[in-house]
């Protein structure tokens, strides 16, 4: 099978594509037919050799995916071989990814595809939205009625936190740095689109507010903006660090006055069970389309390294996906 893998950390150009044997089935396991894979800034962070966890080389990339289950190994009681499915993780989470033909995962990493989402969508799902799930829900505590931010919302996380906090009956103020990322938060439904990166950003979201501040932050750049959602906050406001890129000074004497808190969050600390809790919870709200995934530039799986470098620009505007076609 093809496969995309990488020999030495490094660079887009260390994405090199291979040809490998199929795995085989395991118990516990299911094999699938990959129709299309996610690229998530995490990919590249891991390629780069610049995050905590690394594999051992070589290694396939790729967490998220979709496609058709082709084998199920002892011990499955879920699927069956035909059933349309996306995955998040794949087996071990080490040297087997979703860059692949087929690729291997354990039962609890695979969740059926409703008929109405492609493969393409099906492979925006999974780190995206349990992340926005995890930061809005189980550390933002968020609840009906109150107002978040979602610092970021035209990206993969940011459209997946909008949905979700729109389901729950939040008021969402969404920022994107382009007009076309204005226009997709729209029609998304977001009460306020806001611009992102201007002289005028924060001053524009405070009035959007009424002056009272947002209860939640959900940050996608704190590095840039942390400081500023501190001054964004109503009293007792959270903000929950999703991304981060450097460092960022603070002034702590703003948490003091509106009793405030930073949380951080990291997907890699929920355990399986708790992400697998994620998607039976999204799984009426993707079939009956009130989550819908938005899927942005496709590439082949010959392409991963252009992937690799358009998932960390700015302007995609929904999830930059491979096809295995
Ligand atoms: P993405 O699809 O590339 O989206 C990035 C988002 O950041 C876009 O909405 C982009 O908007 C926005 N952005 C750019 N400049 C910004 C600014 N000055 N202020 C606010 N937002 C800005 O990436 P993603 O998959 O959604 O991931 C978003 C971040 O979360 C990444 O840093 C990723 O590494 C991190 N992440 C963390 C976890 C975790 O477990 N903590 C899990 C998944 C992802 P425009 O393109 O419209 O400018």
């Amino acid at each position: 099978m093809r496969v995309v893998r990488v020999h030495a950390f490094g660079g887009p150009e260390v994405l090199t594509l291979d040809t490998v044997e199929a795995p085989q089935c395991l118990p516990g396991a299911l094999t699938i037919r990959v129709g299309a894979a996610g690229v998530n800034p995490v990919d590249t962070y891991i390629r780069q050799g610049a995050y905590a966890r690394l594999p051992e080389l070589p290694y396939i990339p790729g967490w998220d995916g979709a496609g058709i289950v082709e084998e199920v190994g002892e011990g499955v009681g879920r699927f069956t071989p035909g059933d349309r499915v996306y995955f998040s993780g794949t087996n071990a989470g080490r040297s087997t990814g979703a860059y692949a033909e087929i690729a291997i995962c354990r039962e609890l990493q695979v969740h059926l595809l409703p008929e109405s989402l492609s493969f393409a969508q099906g492979a925006a799902i999974g780190v995206p939205y349990a992340t926005a799930h995890r930061a809005l829900f189980h550390r933002g505590n968020a609840r009906e009625g109150e107002m978040v931010l979602i610092h970021g919302a035209s990206g993969a996380v940011g459209m997946a936190a909008l949905q979700l906090a729109r389901a729950e009956g939040l008021t969402v103020i969404g920022t994107a740095g382009t007009e076309a990322g204005l226009s997709l938060l729209q029609a998304q439904g977001v009460t306020h689109a806001v611009l992102h990166g201007t002289e005028d950003s924060a001053r524009t979201i405070w009035d959007r507010t009424g002056g009272r501040g947002v209860d939640l932050v959900i940050e996608m750049l704190a590095n840039v903006n942390l400081d500023t959602d501190l001054t964004l906050l109503a009293n007792g406001g959270r903000v929950v660090v999703v991304g981060s890129r450097g460092r960022v000074e603070i002034d702590p004497r703003q948490t003091m006055m509106k009793e405030s808190a930073i949380l951080g969050m990291a997907l890699w600390n929920a355990t399986e069970e708790e992400c697998s809790e994620i998607h039976q919870t999204i799984a009426p709200m993707l079939r009956e389309g009130e989550l819908w995934p938005v899927v942005g530039p496709e590439f082949p799986l010959a392409e991963a390294a252009h992937a690799h470098e358009r998932v960390m620009a700015s302007g995609a505007h929904g999830k930059v996906v491979l096809r295995m076609d």
